[in-house]
């Protein structure tokens, strides 16, 4: 049957009706809510129903903290503190200094009906908010966060209220000069008090205001149909009405239709349609970095209130933090705002993720390091929360660590997030999700989040570039958006909170032309459904063996060059403290007990330097100065629990006829030469020969030294002839090899220099391009022979590098007393610096013909190109190395070693270790004092092996000397821990401790264990299968266990009659625990 109804298309067109013409009405958005020429005609305008400011409504009084102290708030509200009357518009300063301000305000009569009250501060600085009595409760900073809701008890009409804000003149980025982030501070910054009002919210306009951002950023991409007619309506609809509360509900109701009816409340995230993209609340504090670690300290509490207080607000919130240390600080400093993040991890919806001391860097620490990164990071998190962390989380580091992966999992995590390499400036990196693989072959779940920030604003571009931008959607499309405002912006807002809801609905609403956003989940949950997804086979993820190379800032293995240097000595005396006072508890006097409160103090403000914008050298100059004052301390005490480990095991003064005795910290006999303690011997060095010989070297294998000719010095040993010209050496010829290393005609330790003037990050990056600038420097005095022989002979020579930066080096050679040894060039240099973005290198020529070298990494070995074949080749023009690099062919090589280096390159066959930059952002004076640097150049007939690997740890670790009663008493204990002579060469006992949680040692953080246990850390150096025995030296073990890093027992090990039998793959970390009886 036909229907009644009979449409009539007109015959006669009525009128004309155009195509909406799209950049125009898409243009015309902006002026619905922008801050431009309409905002008094546009729905901003309907924002605020009520305003009031100033006197007599609310009262501002305030007291600014003397000097650049950052006092209390017990200190800052003291009585006797003048608060002197204060109102908008006064501004205050300098850079850095406290001002605190009590704000007194009543809210008037007539607003007791309306709805939301806020605060509103704006200072263009950092502030807290603090209750009468002294509560923390907000973080507030410029732009993103300057209200402060006010609670029921502040709303009582005509009641006065108190409240406290603390001012601090930095925004979140310090104090930069001329607004460029990263150009050195401008001590002189004032920030005046813009805005200091109560204002009453209509919520509904702000609701609106929320939902036509979404939909608007919509109507910019492909749904701009829709969501562009859905703009309009809105718009023309409060025109209609000129804006009135009715027509503002109807302007939602438009909204609605495209975005669901459940955007106001968390219900909106209640549907079961899978969703693609996990929001995650972080806000990513840099420890330190354009401001020092005293305000990070205020940053992570402003912060961390802000988010305690959305959690309460937003059910469907999640907020991860990282870094131990934070937490610390949190805790001693502000022990309220610990209570209350305390009580949201209870409750699940504050996480902690991490697992690390900091978010440190992964190139520089030694192995040993990135270690106690984490048993220091997991203890804390365990002892305070009652929970490991399961995710490493390092959103911001400089290029990461081969070995990362297998610590990873040996300290309880199988998954890694991270976020930096997405800055890489030559190559793409191809992977969003996949196994990483360690040198070992140890594998963790790797996510790098699609939207490339791991500092969303969650905007409707990051949800969706979270799906354009996934590069492994064959294996699973899923990924996490980790968004809110980091370094003291105070984490993610309400805002955010309002706008994801949003992009959720919309999602629900137009199906899958928009990535379902999800909310409420863990990072923990994203990363076990990967995980099961991997363990059953469902999928199998893309690897990636070896390090993850970070393509920028390559710069950061050079620049601040005192820090890196105080890193390693710190790492190497810290060892050698453990190693001497395990042995002092074993065998040393009964009185003297394992000071493991002073070696946790050590090792946490070494951690702490290790964050990756300090020892990176990427930190402004304050930072600096903390960092040195830390250093001193850290080799204050050390060196004084080093006597006090020496004297418990008999060492004495030497007063009492005592004789001198070598220690050696290192795990292999070692032959070299030693200083003398001047106390007890006149003579400069003694060698080890059964004990320490003082008497003159053999004429056989002393070291000579003789001038052949004008400014050429010929020196030899029974191993090496090394002529010096003009500073640099033309000829190192190999004896029993038979074999020049030097190319003909050219020098090698010839230094160079570099114009180094990276595109914009200076303390960060050197650029490629930095390599056509080589200019050759000439020594500016004729050599001369400081020392001449037989134990060691040396030649010194200077070299002006400008008129006020010079450079003396002294080349030598020692007797070569250790057969089982190459002798080696040693280079020691005193460098007075002081230079404008210039790069000083030195450089070595070989005969080697490779196309790869080998550079020493944290327990192994990095292999990388020579060549420039591709662009992955070309951008690793600038490496991380550790103690040693190596250049080697079939049948021979060359090694280089350095005591405190860390940046190097090989290109074709010329070696080259990075000495010093001179980066002028973002510390004005970096690196420009005097510098002492050794190197040392070591040929080798025969592959890399076990004597670089030695040498590298020899050249760093001193062989200690000092007087003893009766030497041949300690010879037993020094004998254990260390490796039986059939043991592999390639093993490595690397660190020997005490238990963390010893009934002698505890700290009282982890419930002791009963027992007295000895941790061995130990790993293949080379990269093979490596069988060993560990000698106990006549220590009593009961029971032997093998290991994770955390010192959960594995398995129960044996012991032999020879020791503890022990088989490690290529490139194992592996720890043991034994029982002392
Ligand atoms: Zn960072």
């Amino acid at each position: 049957m036909a229907s009644a109804f009979k449409p009539t298309y007109p015959q006669l067109a009525e009128r004309p009706k155009g195509k909406q013409i799209h950049n125009i009405y898409r243009e015309r958005l902006r002026m619905f809510t922008g801050q431009g020429q309409y905002k008094k005609q546009n729905l901003m305008s309907k924002l605020y129903d009520a305003r009031m400011s100033g006197s007599p409504n609310i009262e501002l009084h305030v007291w600014s903290a003397p000097k650049l102290s950052r006092p209390t708030f017990d200190e800052a509200t003291k009585k006797g503190n003048e608060y002197r009357k204060a109102k908008k518009g006064d501004s205050f300063g300098p850079s850095w200094s406290t001002h605190w301000f009590k704000v007194q305000f009543t809210v008037p009569e007539d607003w007791s009906y309306n709805g939301q009250l806020e605060f509103h501060w704006e200072s263009g600085c950092e502030a807290m908010v603090w209750s009468e009595d002294g509560k923390p409760l907000q973080g507030l900073s410029p732009n993103n966060r300057t209200e402060w809701i006010l609670p029921s008890e502040c709303r009582e009409a005509g009641e006065e209220n108190t409240i406290y804000i603390e001012m601090a003149c930095n925004q979140m980025f310090g104090n930069p000069t001329g607004g460029d982030t990263i150009q050195p501070l401008d001590p002189h910054r004032y920030f005046s008090v813009r805005e200091a009002d109560i204002v009453s919210v209509n919520l509904d306009v702000r609701a609106l205001y929320y939902d036509f951002w979404i939909v608007g950023d919509a109507a910019h991409s492909w749904e701009e149909h829709q969501a562009l007619q859905i703009c309009t309506q809105i718009m023309d609809k409060f025109i209609a009405e000129d804006g009135s509360d009715a027509c503002i509900k109807d302007c939602r109701e438009i909204a609605k239709r495209y975005l669901g009816d459940k955007i106001d409340s968390a219900d909106v995230y209640k549907s079961d349609k899978m969703p693609l993209v996990q929001g995650i609340g972080n806000c990513h504090i840099d420890t330190c970095w354009l401001w020092p670690w005293a305000e990070t300290k205020r940053k992570v509490v402003r912060s961390w209130s802000n988010q305690c207080d959305l959690l309460d607000r937003y059910p469907e919130h999640r907020f991860v933090a990282s870094q131990a240390q934070q937490f610390k600080w949190l805790e001693m400093n502000y022990p309220y705002a610990f209570d209350r993040v305390k009580k949201h991890i209870k409750e699940g919806s504050f996480q902690t993720v991490g697992g690390s001391w900091v978010e440190h860097d992964t190139n520089l620490p030694g192995g040993e390091s990135l270690v106690r990164q984490f048993v220091y990071g997991q203890r804390y998190f365990e002892s305070r929360f009652g929970q490991r962390c399961r995710t490493f989380w390092l959103p911001d580091t400089f290029g990461y660590s081969t070995q990362l992966p297998q610590l990873c999992r040996l300290a309880d995590m199988n998954r890694f997030f991270t976020q930096k390499l997405s800055w890489n400036n030559i190559n793409n990196f191809p992977h969003t999700t996949f196994n990483w693989v360690s040198l070992d072959g140890s594998q963790v779940i790797c996510h790098m989040a699609p939207a490339e920030t791991y500092t969303a604003m969650a905007n409707f571009g990051d949800v969706t570039r979270s799906v354009t931008q996934h590069k492994s959607m064959d294996q699973d499309a899923t990924s996490l958006l980790p968004f809110g405002f980091g370094d003291g912006g105070g984490g993610p807002t309400s805002e955010q909170l309002e706008k994801l809801r949003r992009c959720r609905g919309m999602s629900d609403q137009i199906g899958e032309r928009m990535p379902r956003v999800q909310m409420g989940g863990t990072v923990e949950d994203f990363f076990d459904r990967l995980e099961k997804k991997a363990a059953t086979g469902e999928t199998e993820f893309v690897t990636w063996y070896g390090e993850l190379y970070f393509e920028l800032h390559r710069g950061t293995y050079t620049s601040q060059a005192a820090n890196k240097r105080n890193n390693r000595k710190a790492e190497i005396l810290l060892h050698d403290i453990e190693y001497l006072a395990t042995l002092a508890t074993i065998g040393g006097d009964k009185k003297y007990k394992y000071p493991k409160k002073d070696l946790d103090e050590m090792w946490e403000n070494v951690l702490l330097c290790q964050f990756h914008d300090c020892l990176p050298g990427s930190a402004i100059e304050m930072c600096y100065d903390d960092s040195d004052e830390l250093y001193a301390k850290v080799f204050k005490t050390g060196n004084r629990l080093l006597e006090d480990a020496m004297e418990a095991l008999g060492f004495d003064d030497g007063s009492r006829g005592s004789l001198p005795k070598a220690v050696n910290t290192l795990g292999w006999e070692r032959k070299g030469l030693l200083h003398m303690p001047t106390s007890t011997e006149p003579k400069r060095y003694g060698f080890i020969d059964g004990g320490i010989n003082v008497s003159n070297v053999p004429k056989d294998i002393a070291a000579s030294v003789e001038q052949v000719d004008s400014d050429v010095f010929v020196l030899k040993n029974k191993d090496l002839e090394v002529k010096v010209e003009g500073g640099a050496i033309t000829s190192l010829y190999d004896v029993k090899a038979k074999r020049e290393t030097v190319p003909k005609g050219s020098k090698t330790n010839q230094l160079v220099i570099y114009d180094d003037k990276p595109l914009y990050w200076q303390a960060w990056d050197v650029e490629v391009y930095h390599l056509e600038s080589r200019k050759e420097l000439k020594a500016t005095s004729e050599a001369k022979i400081t020392e001449a022989g037989p134990e060691r002979v040396a030649v010194s020579t200077t070299t002006q590098i400008s008129d006020k930066s010079w450079i003396t080096t002294t080349v030598s050679l020692a007797a070569s007393v250790d057969s089982n040894q190459p002798s080696q060039v040693d280079v020691d240099a005193e460098v007075e610096w002081h230079e404008t973005m210039k790069f000083l290198k030195v450089e070595f020529p070989t005969t080697i013909t490779n196309t790869e070298a080998s550079y020493e990494t944290q327990y192994g070995i990095v292999r990388r190109p020579t060549h420039y074949n591709t662009t992955w080749d070309m951008a690793k023009f600038e490496v991380c190395c550790h103690r040693w690099a190596d250049l080697s062919e079939h049948g021979y090589g060359m090694s280089i070693l350095n005591d405190s280096k860390y940046g190097f390159a090989t290109a074709g066959k010329t070696m080259r270790l990075s000495l010093l930059r001179a980066p002028k952002a973002p510390d004005a004076h970096a690196d420009m004092k005097r510098h002492h640097i050794r190197w040392a150049i070591l040929p080798h007939a025969g592959p890399l092996d076990e004597r670089t690997v030695r040498a590298g740890f020899n050249f760093n670790y001193p062989l200690r000397t000092a007087s003893h009663p009766n030497p041949a008493k300690l010879d037993k204990l020094l004998s254990a821990f260390k490796l039986t002579s059939d043991s592999s060469p390639s093993l490595i006992v690397d660190t020997v401790k005490r238990g963390e949680d010893d009934e002698d040692a505890s700290n009282g953080d982890m419930p002791a264990k009963k027992g007295r246990h000895v941790i061995l850390r130990m790993y293949d150096s080379l990269g093979g299968l490596s069988r060993g025995t560990i000698s106990m030296g006549g220590v009593k073990v009961g029971k032997a266990w093998k290991c994770n890093l955390l010192e959960d027992e594995l398995e129960e090990m044996s012991i032999g009659d020879e020791g503890l039998e022990v088989e490690l793959r290529a490139f194992e970390v592996a720890t043991f625990k034994l029982r002392l009886e």
